[in-house]
């Protein structure tokens, strides 16, 4: 008998090839795309004095996480205890997990993170504050807490001065507990359509949280830290006079869903992020098949679209089955797209990268690097 157990499938994807050469599906990385975004974004936090702490969710990737750090970020957030391990592994020394957890078992990672690297979270409930605080003070560690305000996403958060009163109270009760200020995010403004409406919205979003800042202050309570904004509101809120540090995550890739949006003043970032993905079937007429569905690319916020310009704008994906895209060719148009490679740009980049193992890297057509997504699929 042969032996089977080290088969495995060969790398789909080595350094120095054509991209064109990838065996699809792919996540491939436009690399010049890639860095003018990251450095776009460094540099307006910085020009701002506002400190910049990506959303790691958006990529999953330390790599990634890294390169941002290069370039100015504070340290990252994630969104959820074990996404936050990688990258403490590989050194991101400052992580904020910006989002809400219960359960002995978040606690318990919470602690363990807390031993390695300068953690704040989010709290909207006294329950959270008591659960973390008795064991923090247990371990000796220390662990910075920043409570957060619904300021009209309507999600998470605690909505009025009593409640918020409340877990600050109770922050500063425990040893093992530091009040560093609030976290303030509408996930909702990033993604209307138009700029103004985005430019309004924002400064609504801005002058609730400061209502609730000034609110602390006249209690004697200084926020150090203001976080919040996204990729939609980020050149708003560094402008804002309220927020001390942004945390935007999809903007070094610029899915079709913010690509879609109203823009200004040569901010937009640009598609770094496609799916690299192959036409597999062209058995029907008007109609072609490729390789990647809804196990490729997540379509929460839409169905992707081609690369603007690729094969001349005739093909149209229409619907996803688990492996299947099924694309719709322009009316008049017989060509046999048989082997055709497309490059998709994904509706919506998080749930994108979270079903992908890596990135694929290129510049100038040429695989550069490979990165893995070693968070992927740390949910807990
Ligand atoms: N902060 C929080 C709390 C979020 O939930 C998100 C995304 O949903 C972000 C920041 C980053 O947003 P975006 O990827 O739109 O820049
Ligand atoms: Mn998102």
């Amino acid at each position: 008998m042969k032996d089977v157990s080290a088969l495995k499938p060969p790398p789909f994807a080595r350094i120095g090839d054509p991209v064109s050469s990838v065996s699809t599906p792919a996540l491939v990385l436009d690399l010049d795309a890639f860095d003018a975004n990251t450095q776009r974004m460094a540099e307006l936090a910085r020009r701002h004095g506002v400190a910049l702490r990506p959303h790691a969710k958006a990529h999953k990737s330390t790599a990634i996480a890294l390169r941002q750090l290069e370039l100015g970020a504070v340290g990252v957030c994630c969104q959820k205890m074990s996404e936050a391990y990688p990258f403490a592994a590989k050194g991101v020394l400052s992580i904020h997990i910006s989002n809400e957890f219960v359960g002995a078992d978040k606690v318990a990672m919470a602690i363990e993170l807390a031993n390695y690297v300068r953690l704040s979270v989010c709290v909207d409930h006294v329950a959270q504050v008591e659960a973390l605080g008795l064991a923090a003070t247990q371990a000796g560690v220390s662990i910075t807490v920043l409570p957060e305000v619904d300021i009209g996403q309507g999600r998470c958060g605690v909505k009025g001065n009593d409640a918020l009163a409340a877990l600050v109270d109770r922050i500063v009760a425990h040893k093992g507990l530091r009040f560093g200020g609030l976290q303030a995010y509408h996930g909702g403004i990033q993604h209307l359509a138009s700029w103004e409406q985005r430019r309004q919205a924002a400064e609504t979003a801005a002058q609730a949280t400061a209502q609730y800042v000034q609110f602390l202050a006249a209690r004697g309570i200084a926020c150090d830290v203001i976080t919040g904004g996204g990729t939609g509101t980020a050149e708003f809120d560094v402008s804002s006079g309220v927020y001390t540090e942004i945390q935007p995550g999809s903007y070094v890739f610029m899915d079709g869903d913010y690509g879609s949006k109203d823009w200004q003043g040569g901010w937009k970032p640009a598609h770094s992020l496609f799916i690299a993905s192959t036409v597999m079937s062209t058995g029907k007429p008007g109609m072609a098949v490729c390789d990647v569905g809804l196990k490729g690319v997540a379509v929460d916020s839409g169905l992707p679209v081609l690369r603007p310009g690729d094969h001349g704008g005739q093909l149209q994906y229409k619907a996803a089955n688990d492996e299947h895209g099924i694309l719709q060719i322009a009316a008049g148009d017989t060509r046999d797209y048989l082997g055709e490679r497309l490059f998709l740009i994904p509706g919506h980049c998080d749930p994108t990268a979270n079903l992908y193992q890596q990135y694929v890297g290129y510049r100038r057509d040429v695989v550069e690097c490979i990165w893995e997504i070693d968070a992927r699929g740390l949910s807990q």
